[in-house]
């Protein structure tokens, strides 16, 4: 297979030496959006314009290739500053809304999809995807079910990796080697298991700027909600700010019930929250 040009827009902001990923999920300005609508994480369609513009402002302009299909580029270590967009779950608005806006801005992205998500109502379909491949984007896996992947069995892990992968690859005719964690859930075990499927980069959702070549361990993804505002993700885009100190608190204050109670715990807890 041929080497993808891996979008990984390079940017000069500070500091240096690192690659920060946004983590990005629907764009819709309300329900009645085509797409399934979130309160929480669906960026309004005019915030993600003025985020991106605010990329472009900072001097994130460029593609460059990425040695090995690894996620991270040469020029990471070289001491520049680089910002990665990324999507989960495979939202139609992620073709309708997004690709738009990021090709007006010469940006890329990585969207990670959801092999039983592909065609259903609301998410992108098939066609879609190859649409967003011939574009130039970038295509991983968000796993078969989106069930967490470290509540499986190792049978079960090793079919949700390898059986997304295949099917993407498929339509796509590209390779797929990038992986993000179903809930932002998983340690080692998922990561090896990721590996051996032949994935060379798993990426989680916990706030943090990654150092250098983080292609071993679990990448660091900034979230962009709903909620946050321009000033903040400028701040998030930089790494500095109290938006990266009120993101990283959050996360902590999130992650403690789960520690507590573990995850089947946290879960029941949340859906009695929630609901
Ligand atoms: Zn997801």
């Amino acid at each position: 297979m041929s080497a993808p040009i891996q979008p990984s827009p390079l940017s000069p902001v500070a500091p240096p030496g690192r690659v920060l990923v946004l983590m990005y999920h629907g764009i819709h300005e309300s329900r009645a959006d085509h797409g399934q609508f979130d309160p929480r994480y669906s960026a309004r369609p005019r915030q993600f314009v003025e985020q991106m513009h605010c990329l472009t402002r900072l001097g994130v302009t460029g593609w460059v290739p990425v040695a090995g299909h690894a996620l991270v580029a040469p020029e990471a270590a070289a001491g520049q500053h680089m910002v990665l967009i990324t999507f989960d779950d495979g939202d139609v608005s992620n073709l309708e809304r997004a690709l738009p806006v990021l090709q007006a801005s010469g940006l890329a992205a990585v969207f990670f999809i959801t092999r039983n998500f592909v065609g259903q109502r609301g998410m992108i379909s098939r066609a879609g995807l190859r649409d967003l491949a011939e574009a130039g984007m970038v295509i991983g896996s968000h796993g078969l079910s989106h069930q967490f992947l470290n509540t499986l069995s190792p049978a079960t892990l090793a079919i949700e990796l390898a059986n997304s992968r295949d099917f993407l690859q498929q339509i796509t005719g590209r390779p797929v080697v990038l992986l993000s964690l179903p809930g932002g859930r998983g340690g080692p075990r998922e990561i090896q298991a990721a590996h051996d499927a032949g994935y060379l980069s798993v990426l989680g959702s916990s706030p943090g700027i990654n150092v250098d070549t983080p292609g071993g361990g679990l990448i660091d993804r900034v979230v962009i909600t709903r909620q946050t505002e321009l000033a903040a993700f400028e701040q998030l885009v930089r790494w500095q700010g109290p938006a990266v100190w009120r993101q990283c608190a959050r996360s902590r204050m999130l992650g403690l019930p789960r520690r507590l109670l573990g995850d089947r715990g946290y879960d029941r807890l949340r859906q009695v929250l929630v609901r």
